[in-house]
């Protein structure tokens, strides 16, 4: 290579201090340092790409617009070439000498003064370039401006505080940066390296990416286009490649803003969830981009912690390139994108639920966990995701779901409480004493089946200011106070109950609410007790949760009536019955931990009546 009149220029001063931060502390990422280059090369393409619609005299005008990148491992280099605008002597000076200024910060005036349009062209004010001294010896950038009358440069540093500018010959327009790697970094000169990192990190870079002389990128950056140009198969397509699956989505929402923050929203909802299939814990899959270039491909603080089950890409040029994980988690950017797009998500559900409950019902099936989840812990989007929960109910069949306004529509005179039962199994719930009363009294009661329903019903307390309450609760208000109160038998009964049940039972009562069953308990915990407990139950199987409970008796059911004529005759056999009576309640109310425990006293009942 001929040199001639080499110029050589300090760094300024901010450049050595920010070099040397980038270099020693930055990224913790070396090969980062590509998608840099590779993001700074398409910005060229970009750039001449717009150029090319105004001006018609551009140098090597038939060179196409695409990157290569070439490896040697012989030569310990790795080199990326560019047929984009190129720089001029005095371009060089300023972008890879100072930080002040950014090309691409000028080029946005220059189009700014000249009222064209191509605000998406503008670069990132950030470090990028410099980037590549965290792996290089030395880097030389050969360059020649799209202008006919340009000079072949050829800028050359060690990232030792100076660099030199010369003339080259012989390039063609654009760029060339020759990365001399350091012996510790020749990892960056495989290919197989390269080609990972470059399929990790800039697959959807919209000019062919070529290594080592052939393309690695095929998908286009799909979400930046018109929805009404993007056919299924396409939004299909890239949902699998991106997702690495096989399947179809289930919603997809693609949409744009440009105010208050610049963005490109695609996101996907899977098939299935997969947590649900027990294949663990997932982790966020919507990735954050900048104008095509990925900045992480799975970023933590994007969406909240309950919306990691979507998939999809979110690109936003008002983010810096260079912004690191940390940075991420205190970005007012970054936090505006979140609640932006969240709110826009649960606004895309609700409406994709009144538009085909059927399917929105399936979805629920599904992900309906991550629904609650972020009901319980998301206190931001709170209020909009409680309207998208849904519930099985007494009023309708297993397959049919229903929403709080549903259930509120459905409220008759006098309800001003909204009640629901936690069971296993739905015939287990509907056939269980705390579903006597509700069901006779018309009155509609949701079903939950998981520790978690349980939880957001008590996080939750109460739904458009009805109380949320359990109907095996004590404190249900529906249930008429003023009936006839107990008779003395009753009374009697009841306190000799007690004292066989001892702390068992929290009290024994005559019930005003029981119709088909002898007796059953209720939970005297308050919702959010019991909420917790269930949770305790679920995360320690031998903790002692036990809730303190009332046993109510029906004085109208057979058994007990002949209970108190069984106490004045045989006061020990009928202590045996209570205990076992009170056993089936808990049984009946899912409290029993061990129901093993009462097989030795029902072989006593049962000794006792076949010997009658
Ligand atoms: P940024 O890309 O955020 O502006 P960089 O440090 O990555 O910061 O690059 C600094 C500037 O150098 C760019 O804005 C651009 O003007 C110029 N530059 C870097 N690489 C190229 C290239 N391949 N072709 C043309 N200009 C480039
Ligand atoms: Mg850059």
């Amino acid at each position: 290579m001929t040199k001639e009149n080499t110029e050589r220029h300090e760094f300024q001063a901010e450049v050595r201090r920010l070099m040397d931060i980038v270099v020693n502390s930055l990224y913790t990422d070396k090969e980062i340092f590509i998608r840099e280059l590779v993001s700074n090369a398409s910005d060229a393409l970009e750039k001449l790409r717009y150029i090319q619609l105004s001006e018609k005299e551009i140098y090597d005008g038939e060179l196409p617009l695409e990157i290569e990148i070439s490896t040697s491992s012989e030569d310990n280099t790795i080199t990326f070439t560019d047929y984009g605008i190129g720089m001029s002597r005095k371009e060089l000076v300023e972008n890879l000498g100072t930080i002040a200024r950014s090309g691409s910060k000028n080029f946005l005036e220059t189009i700014e003064k000249s009222g064209a349009e191509g605000k998406d062209l503008i670069g990132q004010f950030g470090v990028g370039f410099y980037s590549s001294f965290m792996v290089a010896d030395s880097v030389e950038v050969m360059t020649r401006g799209y202008r006919k009358n340009s000079e072949h440069l050829i800028w050359q540093s060690r990232g030792d505080g100076m660099f030199e500018i010369s003339k080259g010959k012989g390039h063609r327009r654009g760029t060339k940066i020759v990365v001399n790697l350091k012996k510790d970094a020749k990892e960056y000169s495989d290919p197989n390296v390269i080609s990972g990192i470059l399929k990790k990190y800039s697959a959807f870079v919209p000019f062919p990416l070529k290594l080592n002389g052939e393309q690695i990128n095929t998908t286009e950056a799909i979400w930046l286009r018109n929805k009404n140009q993007i056919t299924d198969q396409e939004y299909g397509g890239f949902y699998r490649f991106q997702t690495n699956s096989f399947d179809e989505p289930r919603y997809r929402l693609h949409f744009s803003s440009e105010a208050p923050i610049d963005m490109n929203v695609l996101l996907f909802v899977p098939e299935d969830n997969m947590e649900r299939l027990g294949l663990g814990r997932m982790e966020s899959g919507v990735s954050l981009y900048s104008r095509r270039v990925l900045i992480d491909a799975a970023p933590k603080q994007l969406l909240p912690e309950w919306a990691r089950f979507l998939k999809g890409v979110v690109d936003s040029a008002d983010i810096p390139l260079n912004i690191s994980r940390e940075t991420m988690q205190d970005s007012s950017l970054v936090k505006k994108l979140n609640s932006t797009i969240i709110k826009r998500f649960i606004k895309f559900l609700k409406q994709s639920a009144s538009d085909d409950p059927k399917n929105y019902g399936d979805f629920y099936r599904k992900f309906g966990f991550f629904i609650k989840e972020g009901t319980a812990s998301d206190f931001e989007h709170k209020e909009q995701l409680q309207e998208l929960l849904r519930f099985e109910s007494s009023k309708k069949d297993k397959e049919e779901l229903v929403s709080f306004e549903e259930y509120l529509s459905g409220m008759g005179e006098g309800q001003e409480e909204i009640y629901y039962l936690f069971g296993t199994q739905r015939d287990a719930i509907e056939n269980g004493p705390h579903m006597e009363f509700f069901r006779s009294s018309d009155i509609e009661v949701l079903f939950v089946y998981e520790p978690i329903d349980e939880f957001v019903m008590s996080t939750l307390g109460e739904y458009k200011e009805k109380k949320i309450v359990s109907a095996d609760s004590v404190d249900v208000n529906v249930v008429d106070k003023d009936a006839e109160g107990p008779s003395e038998e009753e009374k009697s009964l009841c306190g000799w109950m007690k004292e066989v049940l001892g702390d068992k039972v929290g009290d024994v009562r005559a019930s005003n609410r029981l119709i088909d069953s002898p007796a059953a308990v209720f939970n005297s915990d308050s919702t959010m007790t019991q909420g917790m407990k269930r949770i305790m139950k679920n995360i320690n199987a031998a903790a002692d949760m036990r809730s303190v409970v009332r046993f109510e008796i029906n004085g109208n059911h057979a058994l007990i009536k002949n209970l108190i004529s069984m106490r004045k005759k045989d006061k020990e056999f009928a202590g045996i019955i209570v205990e076992q009576l009170f056993d089936n309640a808990l049984l009946a109310a899912g409290y029993m931990d061990n129901p093993g425990s009462m097989v030795g006293r029902i072989n006593t009942l049962l000794e006792r009546l076949s010997s009658q």
